[in-house]
């Protein structure tokens, strides 16, 4: 599908450079481990330097640095983040029919290892920070473009590297990252998810003891396969507590052409019968509404403490990928395997291994409106549908170390849906069609542009013109009842920014504003009193290790449930006081 309403002179142009770019960053081999990412940190940095740009190269270990660069618009205005990891996972040569590490160009398509995941968005995001510069930065409020380290295997030298150790460099309003602009076509309209918000991880092991003893005489009791067995039996079958917060009913009314059926699916008695009875019919729509329901259990690892074949073993590991809905912790988690466990005969202790409390942003926001108009300018007809990532991206440290940033993951396809596209991440043969790389680098640089129009229109528009019609129906819950006050803050804020044209933004109290997240801190006791440390980066919590659609297990072993704790010590910061 052509991009409508863009000359076919900007296409070509675009898709030039950033199909260069891309094949350019394909050729460094950034498998993580080990990731080695200031090998492309340093590409990007050149990359821009050559169009007369400058960032920095930030980071440690010395082989794992990330790559910022701000560029300020002309007016002031909001300060809009540009999200991609460099790493890529590993890749088995043999099964490719090009070489991952190639950049070939074949079939309208880039071929290689993070063509899809996500040096897609690497090379689309600086295309477009470097033709808003070109255009002599015609734009208002600020971007700023990062290039990260460690997403894939870890997260202690890329995203959350940046919150904790240089917050003065990615703190922003708003923020675009991976994990939505995926397309479905369903009955002849293109969907669109948005993700504004993920699930959390409370994965943990199952100890399950058992009598040690000769494996000749089976009916002696205790032994701790067999209930091992039992559990992953009785955590497989085990349908949690459904919960609708995060699941938008327009998304499931969408999908399912049968009103009857869509009903029960959005009631959360009758739903898990419901999805049964769709899982029957339509087994993919079934994949896509279910893990919105509440929280999962996938039994993923089994291991017994002896290796002998005659012998009963003391205790078998169970281990349990289990995902949360957003705001909720590893507390409801052991609630739910109590339940699930009530009927087990048998001794077992749970431990959690990875906990990451899941979080959302606000929704709608200025953000959504840009990505709408946007979306709907280039692509007519298209609909965006706001939803929680099941998986996990470095947006969640963004938002825990800056509770006010609205963060979504969009780098929004034109040409292949997803049923071609989800295949192709982490698999053999990740390629990306050019149309679909151009046109990210295309969105991304309206989105920047946009982003102050549709922040005007949210506050109620220009004299004379209407406020706009919200085509998204019904929106999730968002960040578990924060999003009304949120968006009032927002309006509050964009009225501020546009009180006084041309002078910057201004508190309603006449001073300037000290912006944090996306307000002045005059304004917000509530984010003056969680700071915390000197340097103004946030507490950190664990580390656990990420991907944004595949289940994980954390690194570190950690009890704690939330990535950003706060402090206990309030710390007054007024609007006078310098940041
Ligand atoms: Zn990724």
């Amino acid at each position: 599908m052509e991009i409508t309403g863009v000359d076919a002179g900007v296409v070509t142009e675009v898709e030039r450079e950033v199909v260069d770019l891309l094949v350019d960053l394909i050729k460094v081999d950034t498998s993580n481990p080990p990731g080695n990412e200031t090998e492309t940190a340093r590409l990007m940095d050149a990359w821009f330097r050559a169009r007369g740009l400058e960032g920095q190269i930030v980071g440690e270990p010395e082989h794992r640095k990330n790559f910022i660069l701000r560029l300020d618009g002309t007016r002031p205005g909001p300060t809009l983040l540009l999200l991609a990891h460099m790493d890529v996972v590993p890749a088995e040569a043999e099964s490719w029919s090009e070489p991952p590490f190639g950049g070939v160009i074949k079939d309208d398509h880039v071929w290689g290892r993070g063509a899809g995941d996500i040096k897609n968005l690497v090379a689309a995001h600086a295309v477009a920070v470097s033709r808003l510069a070109a255009s002599g930065r015609d734009f208002a409020g600020s971007v700023i473009y990062a290039a990260t380290a460690d997403e894939e295997e870890g997260t202690d030298c890329g995203a959350l590297w940046l919150v904790q150790k240089r917050p003065d460099l990615v703190r922003s309003d708003y923020l675009v990252n991976e994990g939505g602009g995926e397309f479905q076509v369903v009955r002849g309209e293109r969907i669109y998810e948005l993700n504004t918000g993920e699930k959390g991880t409370a994965q943990f092991r199952l100890v399950v003891h058992g009598e040690a003893g000769h494996a000749s005489v089976p009916l002696r009791k205790g032994n701790a396969v067999v209930a091992a067995a039992q559990i992953v039996q009785a955590l497989h079958d085990y349908r949690a507590d459904v919960h609708m917060e995060t699941l938008p009913a327009d998304y499931v009314r969408l999908l399912v052409d049968d009103d009857e059926l869509c009903r029960r699916l959005l009631t959360a008695e009758t739903a898990r019968a419901a999805l049964a009875e769709l899982h029957e019919r339509d087994s993919k729509t079934a994949r896509l509404i279910e893990p919105h329901y509440g929280l999962t259990f996938s039994p993923t690892i089994v291991h017994s403490s002896s290796e002998a074949i005659n012998v009963f073993p003391e205790r078998v590991v169970v281990t349990v990928d289990c995902r949360t809905l957003a705001g909720r912790s590893e507390d409801e988690a052991r609630v739910e395997v109590d339940r699930a466990l009530a009927g087990i005969d048998a001794p077992w202790e749970l431990e959690f291994v990875g906990s990451v409390m899941g979080n959302a942003s606000a929704d709608p926001s200025p953000l959504s409106e840009a990505i709408d108009r946007v979306m709907e300018r280039f692509v007519p007809g298209a609909r965006t549908v706001p939803l929680h990532c099941v998986g996990f991206t470095d947006s969640n440290w963004f938002r825990a170390a800056f509770p006010d940033v609205v963060a979504y993951g969009f780098g929004p396809y034109i040409e292949e849906d997803s049923d071609i596209t989800s295949d192709q991440f982490h698999n053999h043969d990740e390629r990306i069609h050019v149309r679909d790389l151009t046109f990210q680098a295309v969105f991304a640089e309206e989105v920047v542009r946009a982003l102050w129009r549709c922040g005007q229109r949210l506050r109620g528009g220009p004299p004379g013109r209407p406020a706009p019609q919200r085509r998204r129906g019904s929106s999730p819950a968002g960040q578990y009842g924060r999003p009304a006050r949120i968006a009032a803050m927002h309006r509050a804020t964009i009225a501020a920014w546009t009180a006084t044209p041309g002078t910057g933004p201004h508190c309603p109290c006449g001073k300037p504003f000290q912006w944090l997240g996306n307000q002045c801190r005059a304004s917000s006791p509530r984010i003056a009193a969680t700071r915390t440390s000197k340097s103004g980066a946030p507490e950190s919590g664990p580390m656990a290790t990420s991907h944004h659609g595949m289940p994980r297990a954390n690194r570190q072993t950690s009890s704690v449930a939330s990535p950003a704790k706060k402090s206990t010590q309030p710390q007054r910061i007024g609007c006078l006081e310098t940041v």
